[in-house]
């Protein structure tokens, strides 16, 4: 089947190595299914705004409603870097003809709903976060389908999903 439309995913899901301990995410069912008819284009914010791998985890903290994203072990703040980075990928990605995007469930950088708010008064994380590449992403591109890998295992939100991007 040809494949006719294009897809964004976060890279891990695909199977490549650019997790923070030089691992992957691979969705096997994901890639089997909707792989078959659309083409992938991979995205990984924190590669790509240049943070290495392996690198050190990071995660959502401070303010619920305006969470900076920070490394754990060092506190170091790195949301202006995300941001700025976050800004011009979608640009260029704006002009991909894109259909929708598939991200990472849970990831700070990629996580659409759900992302774990971490608070300076310490207590269980609040899970009202948003990544912050996800976050820009829907924020410019608000008309294009999204969903996350932990979702799309729904068949009924599946199928939903291809409807709507192939629309
Ligand atoms: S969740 Fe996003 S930032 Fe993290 S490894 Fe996967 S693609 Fe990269």
């Amino acid at each position: 089947m040809q494949k006719t439309f294009k897809v964004g995913i976060s890279a891990c899901l695909l199977g490549e190595r650019v997790r923070y301990d030089g691992g992957h995410k691979l969705d096997q069912c994901l890639v089997e299914t909707l792989g078959r008819f659309v083409s992938f284009v991979p995205v990984c914010p924190e590669t790509e705004c240049g943070l290495g791998i392996p690198r050190e985890a990071m995660r959502l903290a401070g303010d619920p409603t305006a969470p900076r994203l920070v490394i754990i072990r060092s506190g170091l703040d790195l949301t202006d870097r995300m941001e700025q980075w976050a800004c011009r990928r979608v640009a260029m990605l704006a002009k991909e003809n894109l259909c929708g995007f598939i991200f990472k469930s849970r990831s700070p950088s990629c996580g659409m709903e759900r992302v774990k708010v971490y608070t300076d008064s310490g207590g269980a994380p609040a899970k009202i976060g948003v990544g912050l590449f996800a976050r820009e992403f829907m924020a410019r591109l608000p008309l294009l389908p999204v969903e996350d890998e932990g979702c799309l295992h729904d068949p009924v939100r599946r199928d939903n999903f291809i409807t709507r991007i192939s629309c």
